[in-house]
C-alpha cells in the first residue's frame, strides 16, 4: 500500500521519530511503521495533530529525522507550530505528510495540502505512485536537512491507498544524531528572528526552485509539440494510461509544486503553444503556470480549472481525463473504456453504524429520555457522526473535531430553552474536546456532554490513545481518566453508565436535564469491533407481532426482513440486547 510505501521509505531514510493523529487517507502509515524493529525509534499516537509536530519538530531541532502524518485536515490542527517551525527551521529533517482526499471520500473539505507549502513558504512533494512515494520521501528528508526547513509532503487518497512492490532494505538503522544543543538566537522565535528568517527562507526558496528544477521526479515524455498536458500526483499516471500510443503531445509531470521548478517549466514548454493542466484539488500548478507565462511573456494559452475544462471538485480518474484530453487534442486517445454494461449494479451501502455499536444504544437513550422536550444534538468528528442516520436521527450540527463541544455553548447562550447536547468519542475527548470543556466550565455554559467512551479510535482503525493503556510503542501505560480529567476541568455532575442497560441511561439523562451548568455522561461500552459478541438474539416467532418497531427504532443492519417478516441476520448480530428492550412484545431475547 503506498501508505506502507512512506513507512518504509522514512525507515529506509533512518527516521528516528514518527507522530502522528489518525486519518484517513493517512493512518496506515504509523500502523505500517510499528511493524517493524523499532530500536532507536520513537512512535507515537499524538493526541491531536498539533502536539505531534511540535513533538517531532522538537526531535528535529536535536538534529534527528522526524516525521508527523495526518490528513490534510489535520493540517489545520496542526498550522499553529507549521507556520513557525517554517520560521525557525530545523537541524534533522522533518517531513510532514498531509494526505489529501479529492472526492472527498472521508472528509469534510477538499482542501490542497499544496496551499500549505505555499502560505508557510516551505517545500512540497507530491509523488504520483506509492514506487515514487518510497523514494521520494527519502529525497524529502534529504532536502529537508539540505535547507534547514521542513517540508510537506502530499500524497492523496489514490497514492495512499494503491498497491506496488517497492524493494526495501534487509534492515533499517536510524540516524545518528547529535542531540539538541542550546543555541537561543536560532531556537526561540522573537519579531526580530522571524524578520531576518522571513527574508532568509523568500531567498533560499528561490535556491530550492532552481535545485527542483533538475530533481528527478519532475520530468518531460513526449516528442517536441505545439501542445502540452502538465499533471502531478495520481492525475500523472491516469494522463499517461490515456495517452498511450498516441503522439503529439508532451506530456510534463509536477512533483515539486512549491517552490515551483520554474527553470524546469520554461525548458519543458520551449515550443509549446497550449498548455492543458490536469490536476486534483486546486488549480496550483496552472496557476504558477500562469504566472511563469507572464512573468517571461510566453504565448501560451492555458486551460484546466481556470476556463472550465477540468471540474474543480472531486477525484480524477482515467475516464475523465480520456474526456478532458480527447477535447484538448481535438482525437480520441488511446485509452479504451472497459464495457461494463454487464456487470451487476453496485450495492447501495450508506454508511451506518455497525450492528451491536454501543454508540446506537446512547443515541436512543438520549433520544427517548428528551421526547417532548426541546433539545440539540450538536455532533463530532468519529464514527458516531453517523448518529445523524435514520431512524436515529440524532445529530443536528457537525463541524470539525472537538467542535460539538463549543458548538452546544454557542447554542445553550442563545437558545435557553433548549436542552443542550454534545456527543464526542474518548478519542476525539482527548484530541481536541478538553479544551472546549474547558471552555464550558469558566463561561458558565448550560449544557450536558455526552462522552461516547468505546475505548478505541473506533473509526480510523482502533489506534491507540491516552485512554486506552496502550502506546504506540507497544507499552502498557497508565490509562487518563476521562471522568478524573472532567472532575479536574470542575465539572459538578458527571454519570457514568453503560449504555446497553438502556433503562439506567435513560434516567441518567433525565436527571442531568433536571439540573444546570455543565453536566456530563460517559457512556462507558466498548467498541463491538475489538470485542467478541458473548451471544446473538433471535426473534421467538411465536411471540413476535411483525409490528417492525424494532427496525423503525434503532436501525440496526442486523435486523433484517424475510418474507415480510422481521428477523435477525446471525452473521452481523453482535448480541447488544439493544433491540429487546424495544420490542414490545418481548420476542427478542438471547440465542439458544
Ligand atoms: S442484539 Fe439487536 S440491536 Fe444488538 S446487534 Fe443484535 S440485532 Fe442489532
Ligand atoms: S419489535 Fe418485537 S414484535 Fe415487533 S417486529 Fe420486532 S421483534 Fe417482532
Amino acid at each position: 500500500m503506498g501508505n506502507g510505501a512512506i513507512a518504509l521509505g522514512a525507515l529506509a531514510a533512518g527516521v528516528n521519530l514518527v507522530a502522528g493523529y489518525p486519518g484517513t487517507p493517512s493512518s496506515e502509515i504509523i500502523e505500517t511503521i510499528s511493524h517493524y524493529p523499532h530500536d532507536g525509534l520513537h512512535l507515537e499516537w499524538s493526541v491531536n495533530e498539533k502536539a505531534a509536530l511540535e513533538v517531532a519538530a522538537a526531535a528535529a531541532y536535536s538534529g534527528a529525522r522526524a516525521m508527523v502524518t495526518m490528513k490534510q485536515m489535520g493540517l489545520n490542527v496542526a498550522s499553529d507550530p507549521l507556520m513557525s517551525v517554517a520560521y525557525i527551521g530545523v537541524k534533522g529533517g522533518l517531513v510532514i505528510v498531509s494526505a489529501d482526499d479529492p472526492g472527498p471520500i472521508s472528509s469534510q473539505t477538499e482542501q490542497d495540502t499544496r496551499r500549505y507549502a505555499d502560505f508557510c513558504r516551505i517545500p512540497v512533494f507530491d509523488p504520483s505512485s506509492p514506487e515514487e512515494a518510497y523514494e521520494m520521501i527519502q529525497e524529502a528528508f534529504a532536502y529537508s536537512e539540505k535547507y534547514s526547513t521542513p517540508v510537506l509532503f502530499r500524497p492523496t487518497t489514490r497514492v495512499c491507498h494503491a498497491y506496488a512492490s517497492v524493494e526495501t532494505p534487509d534492515s533499517f538503522a536510524p540516524k545518528a544524531y547529535e542531540g539538541f544543543e542550546r543555541d537561543p538566537g536560532r531556537w526561540v522565535i522573537f519579531p526580530r528572528l522571524s524578520y531576518i528568517n522571513h527574508g532568509k527562507m523568500e531567498a533560499r526558496n528561490v535556491e530550492v526552485g532552481r535545485d527542483f528544477s533538475s530533481f528527478r521526479f519532475n520530468t518531460v515524455e513526449g516528442e517536441a509539440s505545439e501542445k502540452a498536458v502538465v499533471t502531478s500526483g495520481v492525475s500523472y499516471t491516469y494522463v499517461k494510461e490515456c495517452l498511450k500510443g498516441h503522439e503529439g503531445v508532451r506530456l510534463i509531470r509536477i512533483a515539486t509544486a512549491f517552490p515551483f521548478p520554474e527553470d524546469f517549466i520554461l525548458k519543458a514548454l520551449e515550443g509549446v503553444k497550449e498548455v492543458l493542466c490536469i490536476e486534483e484539488l486546486s488549480p496550483f500548478i496552472e496557476e504558477q503556470i500562469l504566472k511563469a507565462a507572464g512573468k517571461h511573456h510566453l504565448a501560451l494559452r492555458v486551460s484546466g480549472k481556470l476556463d472550465g475544462s477540468v471540474p474543480h471538485n472531486g477525484e480524477n480518474s482515467v475516464e475523465l481525463c480520456t474526456g478532458i484530453l480527447n477535447t484538448f487534442l481535438g482525437v480520441r486517445t488511446g485509452y479504451d473504456q472497459r464495457d461494463l454494461s454487464d456487470a451487476p449494479a453496485l450495492p447501495v451501502r450508506p454508511p451506518v453504524l455497525c450492528a451491536g455499536c454501543p454508540h446506537r444504544a446512547s443515541f436512543y437513550a438520549v433520544k427517548k429520555a428528551m421526547k417532548g422536550r426541546k433539545a440539540v444534538f450538536c455532533g463530532d468528528i468519529g464514527c458516531y457522526t453517523l448518529g445523524n442516520a435514520m431512524p436515529l436521527d440524532m445529530v443536528d450540527t457537525c463541524l470539525c473535531m472537538g467542535a460539538g463541544i463549543t458548538m452546544a455553548q454557542g447554542l445553550s447562550h442563545m437558545n435557553r430553552d433548549t436542552v443542550s447536547f454534545a456527543f464526542v468519542g474518548d478519542s476525539t475527548f482527548f484530541a481536541s474536546g478538553m479544551t472546549g470543556v474547558v471552555n464550558a466550565v469558566y463561561n458558565e455554559a448550560d449544557m450536558i456532554l455526552c462522552v461516547l467512551d468505546n475505548s478505541t479510535t473506533a473509526m480510523t482503525g482502533h489506534q491507540p490513545h491516552p485512554g486506552t493503556g496502550r502506546n504506540m510503542m507497544g507499552n502498557v501505560v497508565e490509562k487518563v481518566n476521562i471522568e478524573k480529567v472532567l472532575e479536574g476541568i470542575g465539572v459538578k455532575k458527571i454519570v457514568t453508565v453503560d449504555p446497553l442497560a438502556l433503562e439506567d441511561s435513560i434516567r441518567a439523562v433525565q436527571e442531568c436535564a433536571e439540573e444546570t451548568g455543565v453536566r456530563a455522561i460517559i457512556f462507558k461500552s466498548p467498541c463491538v469491533a475489538i470485542t467478541k459478541p458473548e451471544k446473538k438474539c433471535a426473534i421467538d416467532t411465536a411471540k413476535c407481532v411483525n409490528c417492525k418497531k424494532c427496525i423503525r427504532e434503532i436501525g440496526c443492519p442486523a435486523l433484517i426482513t424475510v418474507d415480510g417478516r422481521v428477523a435477525i441476520d446471525r452473521n452481523l448480530c453482535a448480541g447488544c440486547g439493544l433491540c429487546s428492550h424495544i420490542c414490545p412484545t418481548g420476542a427478542i431475547g438471547g440465542e439458544q
